[in-house]
């Protein structure tokens, strides 16, 4: 298909293109603002967006207001979704001896497998102004995904499809073309009166309903988190290294979910859904950089991905870790030091050799964080 038409597109034309591009999900709305825009800003005011300062920037927040400022003109937008479920050993992810990777980490980066697509979809459009979105833009795109008829949005926040559950990836195409129909939401929610996600989640980050305060979310923490890990939270990571799948694992409607028809979603090694924590403990920078290249995980680079193992090691509770976060104690990164003196006492090791560390640290935060670590493990 090549459209070149001024008149109104074939969005039954479209649908097919994208299906055969291999997206399972395609709906098509009239670009307007996100519904939820209002409570987004209720959420950014409240300090629920943690440090992610991005998400609060007054450019974004623009956007977000008025799509016309990312693409004069724009009248559709085009939201897709793709499957990436896979089937791997149960005793992989609840080995407390490996750190755990969230799902949609476990393969290739998925920004590489959706953009180019979503580019192909827009060649189509026939040279007509389109701006196509992972995840990185400026777009609310699970409300969007809502409103194109892809799902309804759980209380744990997730876009849930009533046959297929929450784990596909979304996508965005906006574009200045009009379609001759466009589709509608689902109902707002079909939660009912589950509460599963709310009180599974480890960290009891769901304050409300449909709210999350990435201030206690172990997705947060662990990814975007730059800095030291709340003391309180901790414990409660259990093996998590790398974002957290409590909140849509739990949930009754993953009984519909799907496995995934792409190749590339596929996990083929352990070392990408979940390494042993003595493996992660002695990860070098060009190791990280050549096992995590393609994938998501390359985002966090090494520091915070061993930050977060001497946290899940110090959960593990096993010796056999000692040696390793002894050495991390030293480690060129603060973050690490601190997180291995924590790992340490949690496990029983020497206090002598973390008060040592506490002695020899040179930055004043790391300082403190390790000095609240020896004041926990009296
Ligand atoms: Fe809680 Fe994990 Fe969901 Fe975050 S991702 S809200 S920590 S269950
Ligand atoms: Fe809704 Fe229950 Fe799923 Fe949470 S676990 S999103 S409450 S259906």
């Amino acid at each position: 298909m090549r459209i070149t038409l001024n008149m109104a597109v074939s969005s039954e034309a479209l649908k097919s293109q994208a299906l055969e591009l291999g997206f399972n999900l395609v709906g098509i709305v009239v670009a307007e603002p996100s519904p939820t825009f209002d409570a987004y800003l209720r959420w950014i005011g409240n300090g629920m967006h943690a440090d992610m300062g991005y998400m609060a920037r007054p450019d974004r927040i623009v956007r977000r207001q008025d799509l016309q400022v990312i693409l004069p003109g724009v009248r559709s937008m085009v939201v897709v979704g793709v499957d990436y479920r896979a089937e791997v050993p149960e005793s992989l992810l609840t080995d407390p001896a490996r750190g755990r990777f969230a799902a949609y980490a476990w393969h290739l980066d998925y920004h590489e497998w959706l953009l180019p697509r979503l580019e192909a979809l827009a060649a189509m459009l026939g040279g007509q102004p389109s701006c196509a979105y992972v995840d990185t833009g400026a777009l609310l795109e699970r409300s969007h995904g809502w409103q194109a008829g892809l799902g309804f949005i759980g209380k744990n926040t997730l876009l849930i499809h009533p046959q297929r559950g929450s784990y596909f990836f979304l996508g965005e195409l906006l574009t200045t073309l009009e379609f001759d129909t466009y589709d509608t939401p689902t109902r707002p929610t079909m939660c009912g009166n589950c509460t599963r996600c709310l009180t599974a989640c480890p960290t009891d980050a769901f304050p409300a309903p449909h709210v999350l305060d990435s201030r206690r979310c172990i997705s947060y923490h662990t990814i975007e988190n730059k800095g030291h890990i709340p003391h309180e939270l901790r414990p409660l990571f259990g093996n998590w290294v790398y974002g957290c799948d409590v909140c849509q694992e739990v949930c009754p409607w993953q009984r519909f979910s799907t496995l995934t028809g792409v190749e590339a979603f596929r996990p083929t090694q352990p070392e990408r859904i979940a390494p042993t924590l003595l493996d992660l403990l002695q990860l070098t920078d060009e190791a990280f950089a050549t096992r995590y290249a393609h994938s998501a995980i390359a985002r966090v680079k090494r520091a915070r991905l061993v930050r977060n193992a001497c946290i899940a090691a110090g959960n593990w509770r096993d010796e056999s870790a000692l040696t390793h976060l002894q050495r991390l104690l030293e480690d060129e990164h603060a973050i690490v030091r601190a997180a291995a003196a924590w790992g340490m006492l949690q496990i029983g090791g020497s206090r002598l050799q973390v008060e040592a560390a506490y002695q020899r640290e040179p930055d004043t935060l790391t300082r403190a964080d390790i000095a609240t670590s020896l004041a926990e493990h009296r």
